[in-house]
């Protein structure tokens, strides 16, 4: 069975550990969270990152950072993974779905402006398969209207709009190191703060509600309780796991992106003929070899395929289950249709992707979507 993920280790992970557990300090925000921190400030250009205990929680210090009162609105793509909706519900926000373009899940643009009402906060893109979102169309409208942009960078490490990194782009923005995505700590993310004006009080969001960092930095001489927050920060010893899958980001990456390409190559003469179509990379964007992911031409045409390569031995996946029709949300919903979100979440397949998949496993699965 060739089994869609496989968490990749470089070797590094068991001994930074080790050096985290014996060197007395084991809470977060020590030695290995810094150097995490720093990694992306310094690649990136990023203000100020803080190390979370996940995606979703970075997610949710957005929610409070931009200060969601309940009734405000926030405007969502559809096809996405629940915490990109869930983090800002939470803080009594009414989601405004996006759908997304005709020929790619990200959100589109050309939609957002008439959903925005004197009540709208912020906007969400997600950088879906690490494929950027039209970034200066996005931040414009924002701009203009004077909103938030909150990047959802789960999926897009590494990843580039115009030559810009993605997560250095909106006010904030998020990314997430599951087990499932291209860096990994077993559950981590990190909030990247690039509107100076949020830095200071992410930091005590991120320390339960205290100044505890600036009295460690040495620049009070007490600390207590301040403001709002939560337990956001991971252990040093997820940050040392994080540490030995960062200080290997670019091989990571350059072998992510030779499977991704030998997928594209291997496939497309044969989208030519119309039954399915494959990622679109448009000239603005680059490819970080997330995810790779072939669409359908219906429902009943996705399920056969999957079930095919089942049968064959391989382990292909969908999602996402769009979130204006989920159970939890369908009621609260205005009712707009979103054809395109509903559409990749009937007809995307996600092939297997993984730093360990041999490359004659990519043509094999080829070989069975071609036949
Ligand atoms: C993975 C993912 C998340 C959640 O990340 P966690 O670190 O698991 O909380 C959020 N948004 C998107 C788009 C994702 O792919």
């Amino acid at each position: 069975m060739i089994p869609f993920n496989k968490p990749f280790l470089t070797g590094k992970e068991a001994h930074y550990i080790y050096q985290a557990v014996y060197s007395g300090k084991i809470s977060g925000n020590g030695l290995y969270t810094k150097k995490c921190q720093a990694f992306f400030e310094e690649r990136y250009g990023i203000k100020k990152a803080l190390l979370t205990t996940s995606c979703t929680d970075a997610l949710e210090m957005c929610a409070i950072l931009a200060d969601i009162q309940p009734g405000d609105e926030v405007i969502v793509p559809s096809y996405t993974f629940v915490s990109t909706a869930l983090a800002f519900v939470r803080q009594g926000a009414k989601i405004v779905f996006a759908d997304s373009y005709a020929d790619q899940p990200n959100i589109d643009p050309a939609s957002i402006e008439a959903l925005i009402t004197p009540r709208t906060k912020a906007i969400v893109p997600v950088h879906y398969a690490g494929v950027a979102c039209d970034m200066d169309q996005i931040m414009d409208i924002a701009n203009r209207h004077n909103l938030l942009v909150i990047e959802d960078a789960a999926q897009a490490i590494d990843s580039y709009y115009k030559g810009r990194p993605l997560g250095s782009i909106g006010h904030l923005a998020t990314f997430s190191f599951h087990e499932t995505k291209n860096v990994i700590a077993g559950e981590g993310g990190l909030l990247a703060i690039n509107d100076e004006r949020f830095a200071h009080r992410a930091e005590i969001i991120w320390e339960k509600g205290t100044n505890r960092a600036e009295f460690f930095r040495g620049e009070v001489n007490k600390y207590g309780w301040v403001d709002t927050g939560s337990s956001f920060l991971p252990s040093e010893i997820v940050a040392a796991f994080l540490w030995a899958q960062l200080e290997n980001l670019d091989m990571i990456q350059e072998r992510r992106k030779q499977l991704w390409n030998q997928y594209y190559t291997t496939l497309q003469p044969y989208a030519a003929n119309g039954q399915f179509t494959l990622p679109v990379v448009p000239d603005y964007a680059t490819n970080n070899g997330h995810l790779f992911y072939i669409v359908c031409k219906s429902l009943e045409a996705r399920t056969a395929l999957i079930a095919k390569l089942k049968a064959e031995g391989v382990n292909a996946v969908f999602h996402y289950l769009s979130l204006h029709s989920s159970p939890y949300y369908q009621a609260k919903h205005d009712g707009r249709a979103l054809p395109q979100c509903d559409r990749y979440a009937n007809c995307l397949v996600r092939l297997p992707l993984f730093f360990e998949l041999e490359p004659a496993s990519v043509e094999a699965i080829c070989q069975h979507i071609i036949r």
